[in-house]
């Protein structure tokens, strides 16, 4: 007979479970298996990262997308977005205000927008890392040919996030149309990872058809994938999208996962993300208590920030980035940790 107990306090950092013993332990643990979790995936950061906290820099330039994912705001069958692209100077703007304000990572992310080149990106990417030898620059704009993602690289890029969404074939069908392939998006970030980005995968908890089953699947397929960076945020309904009825994920079930992964990942660079956010008013510090140690504040223009709803009643939308900053620089200190201006790379990896 499996205990939730004992199954606890074999997660010794970088040792996993069985995907059976790891759907027990999602399906049965109890508010005291979750503290005690959460307290060891903290520690765990700790021995590696110390009270640090990375800031990434999001500039969202684009809310045009060619795919069609069931869950998210800006698929391109919602015929309620406005849409938006920022221009070059709009972009490199938004950068330098980020630098003003101390970051140094910008993290590029957008719908797939076939209106920016290769050649356009790529440029973007070494005018930023020119005029910033002390930045990182990471991508998000979602699957490329390898080529593409290779060029880039070269360019400069240096960390690349393109969250596989769900770690089984058959739940990723049921929240994506069929042009979409699972075996596709997890090409792609073997590929990301074998040019030499630091690269970061993630899904959702909550998504709709999720069982406890694929959630200890995701354990065992990040495992084996071994990424830089994962990023997990619950499941938010958007009104116009397929999915507008189905509950949100909770606030336990991302908590328990975030500490999970940090316990078989214990290097792993882990965003307390807006979602969290967005679905609790203190989500995003107890995501840090859970084991996380990175959080990416909104660099887009205000102006465009409304268009970029991927779920409903997304926080900051009004701020201003500095204000942004340092309200989240608060909610870090509340919790006994400090963000820091360090590039936050991962642990041992050095890159230009
Ligand atoms: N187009 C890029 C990046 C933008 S989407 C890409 O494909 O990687 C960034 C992430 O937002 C997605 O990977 C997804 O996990 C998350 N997301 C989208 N819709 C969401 C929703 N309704 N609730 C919570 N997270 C969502």
């Amino acid at each position: 007979m499996l205990n939730t107990k004992l199954l606890v306090r074999r997660l010794q950092p970088g040792v996993l479970l069985s995907e059976e013993e790891y759907t027990f332990l999602i399906e049965n643990c109890t508010e005291e298996d979750r503290e005690y979790l959460a307290h060891k995936a903290r520690e765990v950061c700790e021995s590696y990262y110390g009270k640090d906290i990375y800031v990434r820099g999001l500039i969202e330039f684009t809310n045009y997308c060619r795919n069609n994912c069931y869950y998210c705001g800006i698929r391109c069958g919602n015929g309620n977005v406005s849409r938006y692209r920022l221009g070059r100077e709009e972009i490199l703007s938004c950068v330098e205000e980020g630098y003003g304000l101390g970051f140094r990572t910008f993290v590029l992310q957008g719908g797939e927008d076939l209106a920016y080149t290769p050649e356009e990106i790529g440029s973007l990417v070494s005018v930023i890392k020119k005029k910033h030898a002390d930045c990182a620059v990471t991508l998000s704009i979602g699957e490329w040919e390898r080529e593409v993602y290779q060029y880039w690289f070269d360019c400069g890029a240096n960390r690349y996030l393109l969250r596989h969404e769900t770690a089984d074939k058959n739940h990723y069908e049921k929240l994506h149309p069929k042009e979409l392939s699972w075996e596709r998006r997890v090409e792609c970030l073997y590929h990301l990872k074998e040019i030499g980005y630091q690269t970061g995968a993630g899904f959702m908890t909550g998504s709709p058809y999720q069982t406890a089953k694929n959630l200890a699947k995701e354990l065992l397929f990040l495992k084996e994938l071994n990424p830089h960076m994962v990023g997990i945020g619950p499941f938010i309904a958007q009104k116009d999208s397929p999915f507008s009825d189905y509950p949100n994920g909770t606030l336990q079930m991302c908590l328990l996962m975030l500490s999970l992964v940090r316990l078989a990942l214990p290097k792993v660079l882990l965003p307390s993300t807006t979602a969290l956010g967005t679905i609790h008013p203190n989500g995003r510090e107890l995501g840090i208590l859970a084991g996380a140690n990175v959080v990416m504040p909104n660099l887009s223009p205000v102006g465009v920030r409304e268009k970029y709803q991927l779920y409903d009643n997304k926080i900051c939308m009004g701020e201003e980035s500095a204000q942004c900053r340092d309200w989240l620089s608060a909610r870090v200190e509340s919790v006994g940790c400090h963000i820091v201006t360090a590039r936050g790379d991962y642990i041992g990896m050095v890159q230009k």
